[in-house]
Parts: C-alpha cells; structure tokens; sequence
C-alpha cells in the first residue's frame, strides 16, 4: 500500500479491510426498507421469506418493524389454515434442517418462529445485505424506533404531542444510555387521520417522518378536507426553521409490507417505496450518520445518479430509463413568508381536527425543470428548498390511480 508520502506500508493483518470494503471509490448508495412486518407481528409471512424477498430484489439493507415487539426469544406460531399457504411455501423454500416444528397438546403443527439474530447468520453479508433491529412502537401514533437495543413500550401524553414527544424521548433516552445510534420516524401520519402537521412541528427530536408510506389505508394524499403528508411536510419545515429552536425534518418512503402472497395495488406488498442512502459502510451507525445528514432520498420507482448541494446550489440528476421522462422540481419557503393558519371546517360548519390551512407560499414551488438534471441556486431568503422528481411513468403498485413514480429530497436549509 502506498502512503500519502509515497512510501510502501505494510498494514498489518489486523487491520486490513476484509475484501470489498477497501473501496477506493468512497460512499456508495444503498437501497433499503424500514417499514416491514412479519408473522411476528400482523405481517401474513415467515421472516426468512419476508428478507429472501428482499435480498432478492436488491435491497442492500431492512429493518423488520414488527408491532410492539422485537423478533428476539423463543415463539412457537400454531398453522391454522389462514397460515397453512404461507407454510408450505416456507416449507418448499427451506429445507427441514433449517425450519422447527412441533405439535402442541392439540396436536396442532406449531412452527418456531426465527429470532433476528438466526435471520442475520442465515442472510447478513459484508457489503452486501444487512439486517437492522426495529419495532413498530404502535397505539394512538405509530412510530418506528430503528438500530434499538431493547423493547420500548408505547408511551401516553395528554395530548398528541405530548404523546408523540414521550416516544421519542423513549428512543433518544435508550440511544444516550446505550451509546448505540439509533433512529426514530413518525409513521404515516394520516393513517386513521391521527396526526397534524402541528402535532409533529414542535416535537423535539423527530428528525424523520413517512412521507410516503405504501400502505393503502394511510392517505398519503389527504383528502378534500385535509393536508396529504407533503403538504405536512412543508408546514413543519416551514414552522420549525423560522421558529427559535430550528430542527430539520426529513421524509422517509416505506413499505410497510404485510402481504407477501397475492401482488395487486390494494395490498400491502413489498418492493412499492424505499430509501437510498449515501454512506461509507453497509452498517448501521454509517448508514444512521448519512440520514441525520440528509444524505439519501426516498422512492417510488424513480431512480437518481446524484445529489449535490455545494456552493449553494442543489443539483438533482437522475438515472435516466428509456422511454420515461422527468420534471424536477425545487420546492421551499422563504423567509418573511405569510405563517398565518386557518383550522380546517366542514360544511356542516363544523371544525375538522386536521392540518390548518396555510398559505401556498409554504411548499412554493420555486424553479421547474423538464429533463433528467436540475439545479437550484439558493438566493439567500429560503428557509429551506427540497427537491421533487416526478416521473411520467404510472405508479402501477400503487393503490391510487393516477399516481406517478417519483423521488424526494431531503431538504437543504438556506443561510
Ligand atoms: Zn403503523
Ligand atoms: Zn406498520
């Protein structure tokens, strides 16, 4: 090995990169889920089938998120014939060294289900595909604590932001006791329309929220009456970088898979929205320091070539595929912009608890462009600016008609 002086060095064994990671090229991109569930919790499928299924179509790393529990100790599942399909598939793709059966008392099969820590010796590779621990901390809000050590309960408040700020607290107190790094993100928040955009704003600590969750029960995009979650995410940014304590938020995409037998827009499948994360390692503490960075992007399809944000200007460049054609578009606020809201009323007269209304100069839509590449020169003025990348190609997962593929991301702020 060369040193910077130009002198041979000998590295010792120990310190030696195993092969791969060596990598002369620096940070490279890596596609990953952080919204599964499993037969650990209400997914319709074993875990190993749930991750082979991952790993088979290119994802670099997953984090199964199962609800109020980690896949960890011993758990025995009864075959009833809900679960019978799934078991046979199971059966055919695992041999019977690998998967553990028994019969209960009632002579029912009981299959032993797979702790994390078997699923990680069994799929885990250097560089190539890793498991994360995560769990759904799930009752009135749902929010997913990723890299934890331990269990966290769900947590109550008196109010919706008390209650979404006692999770968080729960996940941040457990990362500074344990030194690990962790990560938390408040789940699609118009799922049983639970949260507001001012619910989120002031919650200390919520770096990360779904701003797309493919789940065809959340309401991504709201409805007549109320805010879909893009919206949300522009009020929050709005509020919290012009506020005294300004805190980023930034938007994650995510499965939230449940089903795994039937493929149609109305289910819960894999493979409909991920992240792509820029960072040195496939490890957790590298890919967690990148996302507290900004550095990676959310998708339903649409695939980028690089982000850059250097001399004040935010370059997008997309992956190009044939065929498909692209908009980018800068979004942001600016400062002196109109923060005035109006709570949200019904034609009964009645008040909505929902997301108020607020001006459009909020999530302004400051430069356009057709093409696969674009950029934003920051003027000075803007609290933050985020990028949007829509694609002309339909979103055929998806469960709403008429949507199109497209990427997010992450804010940069102005100064
Ligand atoms: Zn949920
Ligand atoms: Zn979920």
């Amino acid at each position: 090995m060369l040193s910077s002086t130009g002198l041979i060095v000998n590295t010792p064994a120990w310190a030696q990169s195993p092969a791969g990671v060596d990598r002369a090229g620096g940070p490279q991109w890596w596609k990953g889920n952080l919204h599964t569930h499993t037969f650990w919790s209400d997914g319709d499928d074993f875990p190993e089938m749930v991750v082979q299924w991952y790993k088979d179509h290119g994802y670099h790393f997953l984090s199964l998120t199962d609800h109020n529990r980690l896949s960890q100790g011993q758990r025995w599942m009864p075959v009833t014939d809900k679960q019978q399909a799934a078991f046979e598939k199971y059966l055919a793709r695992f041999t019977d060294r690998w998967i553990e059966t028994r019969k209960n008392e009632k002579g029912q099969t009981e299959v032993r289900l797979k702790p994390l820590s078997e699923l990680r010796c069994l799929f885990e590779q250097p560089e190539q595909f890793l498991l994360i621990q995560g769990e759904e901390i799930s009752e009135k809000a749902h929010l997913n604590a990723i890299n934890l050590l331990d269990l966290i309960e769900p947590q109550d408040g008196p109010t919706m932001p008390e209650l979404l700020q006692n999770d968080v607290n729960a996940v941040l107190k457990q990362q500074e006791k344990t030194g690990q790094p962790m990560l938390v993100q408040i789940n699609h928040p118009n799922f049983q329309w639970a949260l507001t955009a001012e619910d989120m704003a002031g919650v200390k600590g919520a770096r990360f929220f779904e701003v797309y969750n493919a789940h065809g029960s959340v309401n991504n995009d709201g409805d007549k009456l109320r805010a879909g979650t893009e919206r949300m995410w522009d009020i929050i940014l709005a509020t919290r970088l012009s506020g005294p304590s300004p805190e980023i938020l930034y938007g994650v995409a995510t499965d939230d898979a449940h089903n795994y037998h039937k493929f149609e827009p109305s289910a819960a499948n894999p493979g409909q929205a991920w992240i792509v994360v820029r960072s040195e390692q496939l490890t957790p503490e590298s890919l967690i320091r990148a996302m507290n960075a900004g550095d990676f992007y959310c998708s339903t399809g649409v695939t980028l070539k690089d982000i850059a944000f250097r001399d004040r200007t935010l370059t997008v460049q997309v992956a190009p595929e044939p065929g498909v054609t692209y908009k980018i578009q800068f979004l942001g606020a600016r400062r002196g912009y109109d923060p005035t809201s109006r709570e949200v009323v019904n034609a009964e007269g009645k008040t909505v608890r929902t997301t108020h209304n607020y001006s459009p100069e909020i999530g302004a839509v400051l430069a356009e462009d057709q093409g696969t590449t674009a950029s934003y020169t920051l003027q000075g003025d803007e609290l933050y600016v985020r990028a949007k990348v829509l694609s002309s190609r339909r979103n055929e997962k998806s469960h709403v008609a008429d949507e199109y593929e497209a990427a997010w991301v992450q804010p940069v702020v102005g100064r």
